[in-house]
Protein backbone atom coordinates (compact mmCIF):
# COMPACT_ATOMS: atom_id res chain seq x y z
CA UNK A 1 0.00 0.00 0.00
CA UNK A 2 1.22 3.23 -0.93
CA UNK A 3 0.74 6.28 0.85
CA UNK A 4 0.71 9.56 -0.47
CA UNK A 5 0.46 12.79 1.72
CA UNK A 6 0.63 16.57 0.99
CA UNK A 7 3.32 18.32 2.14
CA UNK A 8 2.97 22.22 3.19
CA UNK A 9 6.84 22.25 3.29
CA UNK A 10 7.64 20.98 -0.13
CA UNK A 11 4.02 22.07 -1.34
CA UNK A 12 3.41 18.75 -2.86
CA UNK A 13 2.33 15.43 -2.82
CA UNK A 14 4.69 12.88 -2.05
CA UNK A 15 5.05 9.47 -0.88
CA UNK A 16 5.33 8.44 2.65
CA UNK A 17 8.16 6.59 3.68
CA UNK A 18 8.34 6.14 7.63
CA UNK A 19 11.83 6.25 9.15
CA UNK A 20 11.23 3.61 10.44
CA UNK A 21 7.99 1.68 9.72
CA UNK A 22 8.30 -0.14 13.18
CA UNK A 23 7.73 3.32 14.86
CA UNK A 24 6.02 5.92 13.06
CA UNK A 25 5.48 9.23 14.32
CA UNK A 26 3.54 11.92 14.46
CA UNK A 27 2.78 14.77 16.34
CA UNK A 28 -0.28 17.44 16.50
CA UNK A 29 -0.25 20.77 18.39
CA UNK A 30 -3.76 19.95 20.72
CA UNK A 31 -6.08 22.20 22.47
CA UNK A 32 -4.92 25.41 24.81
CA UNK A 33 -7.36 24.29 27.50
CA UNK A 34 -9.07 27.38 28.85
CA UNK A 35 -12.80 27.16 27.40
CA UNK A 36 -15.32 24.77 25.37
CA UNK A 37 -13.33 23.27 22.21
CA UNK A 38 -15.64 25.16 19.42
CA UNK A 39 -16.22 23.07 16.28
CA UNK A 40 -13.33 24.54 14.07
CA UNK A 41 -11.01 23.12 16.95
CA UNK A 42 -12.69 19.69 16.17
CA UNK A 43 -11.58 19.50 12.65
CA UNK A 44 -7.66 18.41 13.35
CA UNK A 45 -8.78 16.12 15.74
CA UNK A 46 -11.29 14.29 13.61
CA UNK A 47 -8.66 14.96 10.31
CA UNK A 48 -5.05 13.26 12.00
CA UNK A 49 -7.46 10.94 13.72
CA UNK A 50 -8.52 9.40 10.73
CA UNK A 51 -4.89 9.45 9.41
CA UNK A 52 -3.73 7.68 13.03
CA UNK A 53 -6.17 4.69 11.96
CA UNK A 54 -5.34 4.41 8.56
CA UNK A 55 -1.55 4.36 9.67
CA UNK A 56 -2.17 1.79 12.22
CA UNK A 57 -4.42 0.05 8.97
CA UNK A 58 -0.94 -0.01 7.49
CA UNK A 59 2.04 -0.12 9.66
CA UNK A 60 0.39 -2.32 12.51
CA UNK A 61 -1.51 -0.67 15.39
CA UNK A 62 1.75 -1.30 17.46
CA UNK A 63 4.09 0.73 15.52
CA UNK A 64 2.06 4.11 15.28
CA UNK A 65 2.61 6.53 17.95
CA UNK A 66 0.51 9.49 18.05
CA UNK A 67 1.28 12.60 20.13
CA UNK A 68 -1.10 15.55 20.67
CA UNK A 69 -0.23 17.41 23.75
CA UNK A 70 -2.52 19.64 26.19
CA UNK A 71 -1.05 23.43 26.47
CA UNK A 72 -1.79 24.38 30.18
CA UNK A 73 0.62 27.38 30.12
CA UNK A 74 -0.92 30.30 28.72
CA UNK A 75 -2.45 33.79 29.34
CA UNK A 76 -5.71 32.95 28.47
CA UNK A 77 -5.92 30.23 30.93
CA UNK A 78 -4.88 32.96 33.73
CA UNK A 79 -7.16 35.77 32.87
CA UNK A 80 -9.85 32.66 32.82
CA UNK A 81 -8.66 31.57 36.06
CA UNK A 82 -8.54 34.83 37.40
CA UNK A 83 -12.21 35.30 35.61
CA UNK A 84 -13.84 32.41 37.44
CA UNK A 85 -11.90 31.89 40.74
CA UNK A 86 -11.19 34.97 42.22
CA UNK A 87 -11.48 33.90 45.68
CA UNK A 88 -8.40 31.14 44.87
CA UNK A 89 -4.60 31.66 44.58
CA UNK A 90 -3.88 32.30 40.89
CA UNK A 91 -2.15 28.74 40.60
CA UNK A 92 -4.99 26.98 42.79
CA UNK A 93 -7.54 28.50 39.79
CA UNK A 94 -5.17 27.79 36.95
CA UNK A 95 -5.47 23.99 37.96
CA UNK A 96 -9.10 24.13 38.30
CA UNK A 97 -9.60 25.61 34.79
CA UNK A 98 -7.51 23.42 33.03
CA UNK A 99 -8.49 20.51 34.70
CA UNK A 100 -11.89 20.86 34.23
CA UNK A 101 -11.77 21.95 30.39
CA UNK A 102 -8.55 19.37 29.68
CA UNK A 103 -11.91 16.70 30.84
CA UNK A 104 -14.27 18.58 28.90
CA UNK A 105 -12.04 18.17 25.32
CA UNK A 106 -11.65 14.51 26.21
CA UNK A 107 -15.45 13.74 26.98
CA UNK A 108 -16.47 15.46 23.43
CA UNK A 109 -13.44 13.96 21.02
CA UNK A 110 -14.19 10.79 22.57
CA UNK A 111 -17.80 11.37 21.32
CA UNK A 112 -16.52 12.13 17.84
CA UNK A 113 -15.52 8.92 17.83
CA UNK A 114 -11.46 9.61 17.87
CA UNK A 115 -9.55 7.23 19.45
CA UNK A 116 -6.90 8.58 22.37
CA UNK A 117 -3.44 9.34 21.25
CA UNK A 118 -0.71 7.29 22.36
CA UNK A 119 0.86 9.99 24.82
CA UNK A 120 -0.88 13.30 25.53
CA UNK A 121 2.04 15.37 26.76
CA UNK A 122 0.81 18.22 29.40
CA UNK A 123 3.52 21.71 28.77
CA UNK A 124 3.78 21.62 32.47
CA UNK A 125 5.30 18.81 32.80
CA UNK A 126 8.09 19.39 30.21
CA UNK A 127 9.62 22.80 31.69
CA UNK A 128 12.88 20.60 32.10
CA UNK A 129 13.21 19.88 28.28
CA UNK A 130 12.45 23.43 27.14
CA UNK A 131 14.80 24.87 29.61
CA UNK A 132 17.26 22.42 27.82
CA UNK A 133 16.04 23.54 24.28
CA UNK A 134 17.01 27.25 24.90
CA UNK A 135 20.22 26.49 26.62
CA UNK A 136 20.96 25.09 23.69
CA UNK A 137 20.09 27.61 21.20
CA UNK A 138 21.57 30.70 23.70
CA UNK A 139 25.09 28.31 23.50
CA UNK A 140 24.26 27.79 19.14
CA UNK A 141 24.35 32.06 18.97
CA UNK A 142 20.33 31.49 17.84
CA UNK A 143 19.31 33.04 20.76
CA UNK A 144 19.95 35.51 23.33
CA UNK A 145 19.15 37.22 27.06
CA UNK A 146 17.55 40.29 27.05
CA UNK A 147 15.90 42.00 30.30
CA UNK A 148 15.21 38.02 31.43
CA UNK A 149 13.69 37.27 28.32
CA UNK A 150 15.21 34.86 25.91
CA UNK A 151 14.63 35.33 22.56
CA UNK A 152 15.14 33.22 19.19
CA UNK A 153 16.97 35.16 16.44
CA UNK A 154 15.44 34.09 12.93
CA UNK A 155 18.74 36.37 11.57
CA UNK A 156 20.96 34.66 13.25
CA UNK A 157 19.27 31.07 11.77
CA UNK A 158 19.73 32.71 8.23
CA UNK A 159 23.18 33.93 8.95
CA UNK A 160 24.54 30.46 9.83
CA UNK A 161 26.52 29.06 7.53
CA UNK A 162 25.36 25.58 7.64
CA UNK A 163 22.84 23.36 6.50
CA UNK A 164 20.04 24.40 8.77
CA UNK A 165 16.34 25.12 6.69
CA UNK A 166 15.83 28.69 6.14
CA UNK A 167 13.56 30.77 8.58
CA UNK A 168 10.17 31.02 6.50
CA UNK A 169 10.81 28.24 4.34
CA UNK A 170 7.51 26.38 6.03
CA UNK A 171 5.38 29.91 6.00
CA UNK A 172 7.06 30.97 2.49
CA UNK A 173 7.76 34.30 3.92
CA UNK A 174 10.97 35.77 3.44
CA UNK A 175 12.79 37.51 6.27
CA UNK A 176 12.84 40.40 4.52
CA UNK A 177 8.81 40.86 4.38
CA UNK A 178 8.81 40.04 7.44
CA UNK A 179 11.30 42.88 8.88
CA UNK A 180 9.41 45.20 6.57
CA UNK A 181 5.97 44.04 7.71
CA UNK A 182 7.07 43.85 11.70
CA UNK A 183 4.68 46.76 13.55
CA UNK A 184 6.87 49.78 14.80
CA UNK A 185 6.05 49.28 18.66
CA UNK A 186 8.08 46.45 18.93
CA UNK A 187 9.35 45.42 22.62
CA UNK A 188 12.26 47.38 23.16
CA UNK A 189 14.32 44.08 24.62
CA UNK A 190 14.41 42.87 20.88
CA UNK A 191 17.14 43.21 18.70
CA UNK A 192 15.20 42.44 15.78
CA UNK A 193 11.40 42.99 14.68
CA UNK A 194 11.18 39.23 13.65
CA UNK A 195 12.37 37.91 17.20
CA UNK A 196 10.27 36.18 19.30
CA UNK A 197 9.75 34.62 22.89
CA UNK A 198 11.33 31.51 24.16
CA UNK A 199 11.34 32.33 28.03
CA UNK A 200 9.97 35.63 29.92
CA UNK A 201 9.38 36.28 33.33
CA UNK A 202 6.27 35.71 34.83
CA UNK A 203 4.02 38.02 36.98
CA UNK A 204 3.97 37.94 40.39
CA UNK A 205 1.27 35.33 41.30
CA UNK A 206 1.20 33.85 37.92
CA UNK A 207 2.82 30.28 37.17
CA UNK A 208 6.60 30.56 37.51
CA UNK A 209 9.47 28.31 37.01
CA UNK A 210 13.65 28.78 37.61
CA UNK A 211 14.51 30.07 34.62
CA UNK A 212 17.42 29.26 32.09
CA UNK A 213 20.52 30.90 31.04
CA UNK A 214 21.22 32.13 34.77
CA UNK A 215 18.57 34.36 34.64
CA UNK A 216 17.84 35.18 38.23
CA UNK A 217 13.77 36.14 38.24
CA UNK A 218 11.37 32.54 37.80
CA UNK A 219 9.53 33.11 34.20
CA UNK A 220 7.83 30.82 32.12
CA UNK A 221 8.28 29.07 28.53
CA UNK A 222 6.80 31.03 25.16
CA UNK A 223 4.27 28.87 23.20
CA UNK A 224 6.35 27.67 20.57
CA UNK A 225 9.09 26.40 22.75
CA UNK A 226 6.49 23.88 24.45
CA UNK A 227 5.77 22.06 21.19
CA UNK A 228 9.25 21.28 20.11
CA UNK A 229 9.99 20.39 23.50
CA UNK A 230 6.86 17.72 23.98
CA UNK A 231 8.01 16.51 20.21
CA UNK A 232 11.82 16.15 20.93
CA UNK A 233 10.64 14.15 24.41
CA UNK A 234 8.21 11.66 22.76
CA UNK A 235 9.48 11.45 19.39
CA UNK A 236 12.92 12.49 19.26
CA UNK A 237 14.79 15.30 16.99
CA UNK A 238 13.82 13.75 13.88
CA UNK A 239 10.26 12.58 13.38
CA UNK A 240 7.84 11.66 10.25
CA UNK A 241 5.01 13.43 10.35
CA UNK A 242 4.08 16.93 12.18
CA UNK A 243 0.20 18.42 12.07
CA UNK A 244 -2.25 20.97 12.48
CA UNK A 245 -4.72 23.76 11.53
CA UNK A 246 -3.89 25.90 8.48
CA UNK A 247 -3.33 28.94 10.89
CA UNK A 248 -0.78 27.15 12.91
CA UNK A 249 1.86 27.27 9.51
CA UNK A 250 2.76 30.88 10.60
CA UNK A 251 4.23 31.80 13.47
CA UNK A 252 4.00 28.76 15.47
CA UNK A 253 5.32 25.60 13.42
CA UNK A 254 7.50 28.29 11.23
CA UNK A 255 8.69 28.34 14.78
CA UNK A 256 8.85 25.29 16.00
CA UNK A 257 11.27 24.12 13.11
CA UNK A 258 13.23 27.41 13.92
CA UNK A 259 13.79 26.07 17.13
CA UNK A 260 14.18 22.36 16.61
CA UNK A 261 16.25 22.27 13.74
CA UNK A 262 18.98 24.53 15.09
CA UNK A 263 19.00 22.71 19.00
CA UNK A 264 19.97 19.90 17.35
CA UNK A 265 21.63 21.18 13.91
CA UNK A 266 19.15 19.16 12.30
CA UNK A 267 17.91 20.02 8.52
CA UNK A 268 14.55 18.93 9.18
CA UNK A 269 11.77 18.86 12.39
CA UNK A 270 9.35 16.42 10.72
CA UNK A 271 9.59 15.26 7.44
CA UNK A 272 5.79 16.16 6.16
CA UNK A 273 3.97 18.92 7.32
CA UNK A 274 0.06 18.47 6.95
CA UNK A 275 -2.58 21.13 7.50
CA UNK A 276 -6.29 21.11 7.38
CA UNK A 277 -8.29 23.93 6.32
CA UNK A 278 -10.41 26.23 7.67
CA UNK A 279 -13.73 25.79 8.99
CA UNK A 280 -16.90 28.30 8.71
CA UNK A 281 -20.36 28.33 9.74
CA UNK A 282 -23.28 29.08 7.07
CA UNK A 283 -20.86 30.72 4.51
CA UNK A 284 -19.81 33.11 7.11
CA UNK A 285 -16.22 33.01 9.59
CA UNK A 286 -16.66 31.70 12.84
CA UNK A 287 -16.52 34.10 15.59
CA UNK A 288 -17.62 35.36 18.78
CA UNK A 289 -19.15 39.03 18.05
CA UNK A 290 -21.01 37.37 15.06
CA UNK A 291 -22.77 35.34 17.46
CA UNK A 292 -22.30 31.83 15.26
CA UNK A 293 -19.44 30.60 17.97
CA UNK A 294 -20.63 27.01 18.27
CA UNK A 295 -18.95 24.26 20.88
CA UNK A 296 -18.52 20.65 20.21
CA UNK A 297 -20.39 20.30 23.52
CA UNK A 298 -23.32 22.63 22.08
CA UNK A 299 -23.66 20.53 18.85
CA UNK A 300 -23.76 17.10 20.77
CA UNK A 301 -26.73 18.03 22.82
CA UNK A 302 -27.93 17.61 19.01
CA UNK A 303 -26.64 15.15 17.49
CA UNK A 304 -24.70 11.99 18.02
CA UNK A 305 -21.02 12.58 17.68
CA UNK A 306 -20.64 10.48 14.80
CA UNK A 307 -23.19 12.47 12.51
CA UNK A 308 -20.28 15.74 13.50
CA UNK A 309 -17.31 13.28 12.37
CA UNK A 310 -19.16 12.59 9.24
CA UNK A 311 -20.11 15.79 8.43
CA UNK A 312 -16.16 16.76 8.83
CA UNK A 313 -15.41 14.18 6.76
CA UNK A 314 -17.44 14.80 3.71
CA UNK A 315 -15.40 17.71 2.86
CA UNK A 316 -11.25 17.08 2.04
CA UNK A 317 -9.28 18.26 5.04
CA UNK A 318 -7.32 20.54 2.67
CA UNK A 319 -10.37 22.29 1.58
CA UNK A 320 -12.39 25.23 3.54
CA UNK A 321 -15.48 23.50 5.06
CA UNK A 322 -18.91 25.63 5.08
CA UNK A 323 -20.53 23.89 8.33
CA UNK A 324 -24.41 24.12 8.04
CA UNK A 325 -27.34 22.45 9.30
CA UNK A 326 -28.38 21.08 5.60
CA UNK A 327 -25.71 19.39 5.48
CA UNK A 328 -25.81 17.84 9.31
CA UNK A 329 -29.40 16.69 8.43
CA UNK A 330 -28.18 14.92 5.64
CA UNK A 331 -25.30 13.04 7.75
CA UNK A 332 -27.68 12.12 9.75
CA UNK A 333 -30.01 10.74 7.51
CA UNK A 334 -26.93 8.50 5.81
CA UNK A 335 -25.53 7.01 9.35
CA UNK A 336 -29.26 6.12 10.24
CA UNK A 337 -29.39 4.19 6.73
CA UNK A 338 -25.55 2.62 7.52
CA UNK A 339 -26.82 1.63 10.84
CA UNK A 340 -29.61 0.01 9.87
CA UNK A 341 -27.92 -2.14 7.64
CA UNK A 342 -24.13 -2.46 9.08
CA UNK A 343 -24.22 -1.61 12.52
CA UNK A 344 -25.57 -5.45 13.34
CA UNK A 345 -23.24 -7.13 10.47
CA UNK A 346 -20.00 -9.47 11.35
CA UNK A 347 -17.35 -6.59 10.32
CA UNK A 348 -15.14 -7.83 6.75
CA UNK A 349 -12.18 -6.14 5.89
CA UNK A 350 -12.07 -3.29 4.79
CA UNK A 351 -12.80 -2.54 1.08
CA UNK A 352 -10.31 -1.94 -1.12
CA UNK A 353 -12.44 0.83 -2.88
CA UNK A 354 -12.52 2.75 0.61
CA UNK A 355 -8.70 2.13 1.61
CA UNK A 356 -7.74 3.37 -1.89
CA UNK A 357 -9.00 7.22 -1.80
CA UNK A 358 -8.20 7.82 2.30
CA UNK A 359 -4.03 6.56 0.61
CA UNK A 360 -4.37 9.66 -1.99
CA UNK A 361 -3.92 12.01 0.75
CA UNK A 362 -6.64 11.42 2.90
CA UNK A 363 -9.23 11.87 0.11
CA UNK A 364 -12.44 10.87 2.49
CA UNK A 365 -15.30 12.56 -0.28
CA UNK A 366 -14.42 9.69 -2.39
CA UNK A 367 -13.85 7.30 0.26
CA UNK A 368 -17.69 8.45 1.75
CA UNK A 369 -18.84 7.97 -1.95
CA UNK A 370 -17.05 4.46 -2.05
CA UNK A 371 -19.54 3.33 1.08
CA UNK A 372 -22.22 4.85 -0.37
CA UNK A 373 -21.77 2.43 -3.46
CA UNK A 374 -21.01 -0.40 -0.80
CA UNK A 375 -24.51 -0.87 0.32
CA UNK A 376 -26.20 -2.39 -1.73
CA UNK A 377 -23.47 -5.55 -2.47
CA UNK A 378 -20.88 -6.05 0.26
CA UNK A 379 -22.64 -5.52 3.65
CA UNK A 380 -19.49 -6.71 5.75
CA UNK A 381 -17.07 -4.90 4.02
CA UNK A 382 -18.96 -2.14 4.14
CA UNK A 383 -19.07 -2.50 8.34
CA UNK A 384 -15.70 -3.22 7.83
CA UNK A 385 -14.74 0.31 6.06
CA UNK A 386 -17.10 2.07 8.51
CA UNK A 387 -15.36 0.62 11.41
CA UNK A 388 -12.02 1.76 10.13
CA UNK A 389 -12.91 5.37 9.92
CA UNK A 390 -14.27 5.34 13.67
CA UNK A 391 -17.96 5.04 12.91
CA UNK A 392 -20.39 1.80 14.19
CA UNK A 393 -19.56 2.37 18.08
CA UNK A 394 -22.61 1.64 19.09
CA UNK A 395 -25.65 -1.04 17.79
CA UNK A 396 -28.42 -0.41 15.67
CA UNK A 397 -30.75 -0.88 18.90
CA UNK A 398 -28.37 1.88 20.56
CA UNK A 399 -28.58 4.40 17.75
CA UNK A 400 -32.38 3.87 17.06
CA UNK A 401 -33.08 4.34 21.23
CA UNK A 402 -30.40 7.03 21.17
CA UNK A 403 -32.59 9.03 18.26
CA UNK A 404 -36.12 7.90 20.12
CA UNK A 405 -34.34 10.16 23.32
CA UNK A 406 -33.44 13.01 21.61
CA UNK A 407 -36.83 13.46 19.56
CA UNK A 408 -38.34 13.05 22.80
CA UNK A 409 -40.53 10.42 21.77
CA UNK A 410 -41.51 7.36 24.12
CA UNK A 411 -40.69 4.11 22.99
CA UNK A 412 -43.34 2.21 25.55
CA UNK A 413 -46.49 4.06 23.95
CA UNK A 414 -45.10 4.16 20.01
CA UNK A 415 -45.23 -0.08 20.93
CA UNK A 416 -48.67 0.20 22.74
CA UNK A 417 -50.27 1.92 19.75
CA UNK A 418 -48.24 -0.47 17.37
CA UNK A 419 -50.49 -3.29 19.47
CA UNK A 420 -53.64 -1.74 19.48
CA UNK A 421 -53.35 -0.87 15.66
CA UNK A 422 -52.34 -4.76 14.77
CA UNK A 423 -55.55 -5.86 17.13
CA UNK A 424 -58.07 -3.22 15.13
CA UNK A 425 -56.17 -4.84 11.63
CA UNK A 426 -56.95 -8.23 12.52
CA UNK A 427 -60.53 -7.23 13.53
CA UNK A 428 -60.69 -5.42 9.93
CA UNK A 429 -61.31 -1.98 11.57
CA UNK A 430 -59.25 0.03 9.34
CA UNK A 431 -60.63 3.57 10.58
CA UNK A 432 -58.79 2.79 13.11
CA UNK A 433 -56.24 1.29 12.35
CA UNK A 434 -55.30 4.39 10.09
CA UNK A 435 -56.17 6.73 12.92
CA UNK A 436 -53.58 5.09 14.77
CA UNK A 437 -50.70 5.55 11.82
CA UNK A 438 -51.94 8.93 11.76
CA UNK A 439 -51.47 9.89 15.43
CA UNK A 440 -47.78 7.82 14.94
CA UNK A 441 -46.77 9.65 12.52
CA UNK A 442 -47.59 13.23 13.94
CA UNK A 443 -45.46 11.73 16.76
CA UNK A 444 -42.45 11.49 14.45
CA UNK A 445 -42.99 7.73 14.12
CA UNK A 446 -42.76 6.19 10.78
CA UNK A 447 -44.38 2.22 10.81
CA UNK A 448 -43.60 -0.21 8.10
CA UNK A 449 -45.37 -3.47 7.87
CA UNK A 450 -44.26 -6.47 6.46
CA UNK A 451 -44.75 -10.71 6.55
CA UNK A 452 -43.02 -10.58 10.02
CA UNK A 453 -44.53 -7.78 11.73
CA UNK A 454 -44.63 -4.28 12.17
CA UNK A 455 -41.23 -2.11 12.59
CA UNK A 456 -41.03 1.40 13.22
CA UNK A 457 -38.47 4.08 13.51
CA UNK A 458 -38.22 7.80 13.85
CA UNK A 459 -38.94 9.68 10.65
CA UNK A 460 -36.39 12.02 10.77
ZN1 LIG B 1 2.26 23.25 18.55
Amino acid sequence: MELRLYDTLSREKRTFLPLDANNVRMYVCGPTVYDFAHIGNARPVIVFDVLFRLLRHIYGEAHVKYVRNITDVDDKINDRAARDFPGLPLNEAIRKVTEQTGRQFHADVDALGCLRPTVEPRATEHIGEMREIIERLIAGGFAYVAEDHVLFSPQAMNAANSSLPRYGALSKRSLDEMIAGARVDVAPYKRDATDFVLWKPSKPGEPSWPSPAGIKAEGRPGWHVECSAMAWKHLGEHFDIHGGGIDLVFPHHENEVAQSCCAFHRERMANYWMHNGFLQVESEKMSKSLGNFITIHELLADWPGEVLRLNMLKTHYRSPIDWTMKSLEESAKTLDDWYRLAADAAPGKPAASVIEPLLDDLNTPLAIAALHGLRGNDVSALAGSLRLLGFLSESAAQWEGRKQQASGVDANEVERLIAERTAARSRKDFGESDRIRDLLAAMGVAIKDSKEGTTWEIAR
